[in-house]
């Protein structure tokens, strides 16, 4: 038996890249019964002749054949859903996590860099580990503002192949401005990606730029919406680039029922966009409760969570609480210097908040 072990382990040793085995796997939190404000899920559900109608659909799949290729009906749906300028082409990834993958993919080579704001979406970082890319990070000031003077010099430094901006950032929730993304994509070398997975909370919208920046790439997600379980992300730019990223996409990424489920959900749109509208209704009402406890820093919030400071060395604790109670945040605290003290809490319904609210009454007074 040890010599198993000991086989299996020089194999392991010899053939995983030794930057493959440094990485810690991304981590996922048992959730079972708990109250989930972890990650940034939709909490409503479907009207029930819409579950019904969904069911009856779906229960006509024929899981034998393989999916549509290229999806079509889903992209169809997108196109009414979503204004797109002339020119600009789309494809679809499982979730935006793949698209993110396929990026990096299509302009890996010897040296090439993966530059993005810190503290952002975590995958970024990850992604250029996963395909051997060197990760810039450059700080956010204490605001989690962009301090333009530092990201254009270093932008003339590295040289990034790609930029990731997430536009609302995640984990902070904050937009960075117009003038300040125009002069990223003017300095940028290569690709500028926005991250707009949050495109339904927020008015900010830079869809239109593809026509004015040919670096530009706009990703989105249906994760934020209500179907984080489908795994469908959006890849939209001008047909040029998309044509190169879609030849590494691996044929069947999107699978015969989250492109019927997708069709369908993009049929019945309103729906959705009637539950984010909510979302943001509560979201302005959670802040003010989180607000009023007056040990607890509130970040203003353009996304579906609001990221909180709480006194300094407590966020742990309140993290652990909450979960003896029996709801899920994200503690933040110890994952990047700048979130010392942070949680970031998912805006849910009113019944939830409420939830939440009167456990932190408990926990903080
Ligand atoms: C959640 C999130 C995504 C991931 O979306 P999926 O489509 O679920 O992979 C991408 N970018 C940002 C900034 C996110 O917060």
């Amino acid at each position: 038996m040890t010599d198993f072990r000991d086989k299996l382990d020089e194999q392991i040793v010899r053939w995983v890249k030794s930057d493959i085995r440094k990485i810690g796997a991304y981590h996922v939190p048992d959730s079972d019964g708990m109250i989930k404000l972890d990650a940034m899920e939709n909490p409503f559900v479907w009207p029930e002749k819409m579950q019904q109608e969904w069911a009856a659909l779906i229960s006509a799949a024929h899981v034998n054949r393989y999916p549509h290729p290229d999806a079509p009906e889903v992209k169809a749906g997108i196109q009414n859903v979503f204004d797109i300028p002339e020119g600009v082409d789309l494809m679809l990834g499982n979730g935006s996590d793949e698209l993110i993958q396929l990026i990096a993919m299509a302009v890996n080579g010897d040296g090439r860099k993966i530059l993005a704001p810190e503290p952002s979406f975590v995958m970024y970082k990850m992604v250029a580990q996963f395909v051997g890319m060197d990760y810039v990070g450059v700080p956010l000031n204490d605001q989690f503002e962009i301090n333009l003077e530092v990201m254009l010099r270093t932008i003339e430094v590295e040289k990034p192949a790609v930029i990731f901006l997430a536009q609302p950032n995640n984990p902070t929730g904050n937009l960075w401005g117009n003038e300040k993304l125009r002069r990223i994509l003017e300095a940028a070398p290569g690709l500028v990606v926005i991250d707009e997975a949050y495109t339904a909370f927020t008015e900010a919208d830079y869809m239109s730029w593809l026509e004015d920046f040919p670096n530009l790439l706009i990703m989105r997600t249906f994760s934020k919406v209500g179907l984080a379980g489908l795994r469908l992300g959006m890849l939209f730019g001008h047909e040029a680039w998309i044509e190169q990223i879609n030849k590494l996409r691996l044929p069947y990424n999107i699978n015969s029922l989250t492109q019927m489920t997708a069709a369908f959900a993009l049929q019945h749109y309103d729906v959705l966009t009637n539950q984010t509208a909510e979302i943001v209704r509560q979201r302005k009402q959670l802040s003010a409760s989180l607000s009023a406890f007056g040990s607890l820093q509130v970040f203003p919030s353009e996304a579906n969570f609001i990221l909180v400071r709480t006194a300094p060395g407590q966020a742990k604790s309140i993290h652990e609480g909450l979960k003896n109670i029996g709801i899920l945040v994200k503690s933040l605290d110890g994952s990047h210097p700048a979130l010392n003290d942070c949680l970031r809490i998912n805006v849910s319904s009113s019944e939830e908040n409420q939830l939440l609210v009167n456990a932190l009454t408990s926990l903080l007074n």
